[in-house]
């Protein structure tokens, strides 16, 4: 099958949702990204920065890049200009180099906060209190060039269909929580209308349980070497 059959294929299986796909397009050759942003897809998703960059150079300037990966602070100026959402915001420290960033651009930069909702180790992502006490700091209160529209995850990398679940729930979770009481917090800075989550072996699922955006690779263009 092709890129675009694959697509279109994954387009019809979320139809029941209102997850939207996000190809993660890492890895993947200039032509890959054009077969994709022919076949309608504008959003992409990368995890390096210079890749993302390079590819950005090169590609439609319609095209929305969506950064996935864990983001150093060093390289936030590098994709601040462009990028239309970080997906991996998992420290408050990198929140404000952002907000810093956005600032020099005149412009503000849409966020999700990466949430910890696997099992195993991970480097990445923060717990629910960690979350809590970045949103209720006044330090948070004062940003103006960041926007946060809601929370990103990733389950365990496991064939446990029942704990990937459980871990989706648990985030789709606190994403009502924090829904429902978003006038304890500064209102103008954070509208939760985002939940990223599910990649190639839990869209569907991911689907099924409220995400927003689902992040897709392997399923379009096959395994990473
Ligand atoms: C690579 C990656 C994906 C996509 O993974 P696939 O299994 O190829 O669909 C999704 N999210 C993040 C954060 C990634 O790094």
């Amino acid at each position: 099958m092709s890129i675009a059959q694959h697509i279109s294929e994954i387009q019809a299986q979320l139809k029941f949702s209102s997850a939207k796909l996000i190809a993660v397009t890492k890895t993947r050759s200039i032509d890959e990204l054009k077969a994709t942003y022919d076949a309608g897809i504008l959003d992409f998703g990368e995890n390096r920065v210079q890749e993302m960059v390079e590819k950005q150079s090169q590609l439609p300037t319609d095209i929305r890049w969506h950064q996935i990966g864990h983001l150093q602070t060093n390289k936030v100026k590098y994709i601040a200009p462009f990028v239309h959402l970080i997906h991996s915001v998992d420290s408050f420290r990198l929140l404000k180099e952002i907000d810093a960033q956005g600032k020099k651009l005149g412009r503000i930069i849409p966020c999700l906060f990466q949430m910890y909702i696997a099992q195993e180790e991970s480097k990445f992502g923060l717990d629910k209190g960690e979350l809590l006490s970045i949103l209720a700091s006044p330090e948070f209160a004062e940003l103006q060039h960041i926007k946060i529209l809601g929370l990103m995850g990733m389950a365990s990398f496991t064939d446990n269909e029942a704990q990937v679940a459980a871990e989706f729930q648990a985030l789709h979770d606190v994403f009502i929580e924090l829904q429902t009481q978003q006038t304890a917090y500064n209102t103008g800075l954070v509208t939760w209308q985002e939940l990223s989550m599910g990649m190639s072996g839990d869209y569907l699922l991911a689907a099924k349980l409220g995400s927003t955006m689902v992040r897709v690779g392997s399923a379009i263009y096959g395994a990473r070497s």
